[in-house]
């Protein structure tokens, strides 16, 4: 079944590049295994998967420490300061960076580890306020000092869309995070450019990409629905 649904996602996937005239090999496809058991994980990679996401640092920690065969780490999920420690130096990147101190956190638990840490900045596109993020503006102010730090690189940028059942609902978002990334690279600032674009889910990801996403993260769409645990 895992095969399958990848299989089905790369295909949809060079679908829609193929609609706007992309190369899919531009595309990323993140296979998001929150909640999933570890052997659920090495039946993907079977499949031939390399990326997986992970939105709890220490889920992400416990099935590195599991998982040996040669796979990179995205951690997807809100990050707590006192948490990094958990996936900086096992993460190959962290999209969901949301404050410059966060940021300066991670900057030094890398200097510690003596290793450099790609990060993304999440941006809140639909100014939800459930959500995590840097408003647009609030980016642009803050990446020369970003550039700054030493031992982060800031590759781009991610953003977790709305709900919604029409994907089209977020073609409107997905544009503007790919216009902001194109402002950013034309401000030519020191140490600054973006080239990734974290962005479409399972019920999103083909609009995302005819929007410029350079990384999926998909998660029911390859491992069906998740059941978490209730509590109590
Ligand atoms: C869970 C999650 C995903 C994947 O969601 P699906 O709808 O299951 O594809 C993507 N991004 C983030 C940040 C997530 O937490």
């Amino acid at each position: 079944m895992i095969k399958e649904n990848i299989t089905e996602v790369t295909e949809r996937i060079a679908q829609a590049c193929r609609r706007v005239g992309r190369n899919p090999s531009e595309v990323t496809l993140i296979a998001v295994s929150k909640t999933k058991p570890v052997e659920m994980l090495l039946e993907a990679y079977e499949a031939g998967m390399r990326e997986f996401g992970e939105n709890k640092p220490q889920e992400l920690r416990d099935k590195a420490a599991i998982i040996t065969q040669p796979i990179h780490w995205h951690m997807i999920g809100t990050l707590q300061k006192n948490k990094i420690k958990y996936v900086v130096g096992t993460a190959c990147m962290i999209h969901s960076v949301d404050s410059f101190e966060l940021a300066a956190a991670i900057n030094k638990e890398a200097e510690k580890r003596n290793v450099t840490c790609r990060i993304l900045l999440e941006v809140n596109i639909a100014k939800e306020d459930s959500k995590h993020g840097f408003q647009p503006d609030e980016v642009i102010e803050l990446l020369p000092e970003l550039a700054g730090l030493q031992n982060i690189s800031v590759v781009g940028l991610m953003t977790v869309a709305p709900y919604t059942e029409n994907a089209e609902e977020n073609r409107g978002y997905f544009r503007k995070m790919k216009q902001l990334l194109i402002d950013i690279n034309m401000k030519n600032i020191d140490n600054i450019f973006m080239s990734v674009l974290s962005m479409g889910m399972s019920s999103d990801y083909e609009v995302a990409i005819e929007e410029g996403a350079t990384m999926v993260r998909v998660g029911t769409g390859i491992f069906g629905e998740r059941i978490y645990p209730t509590k109590g």
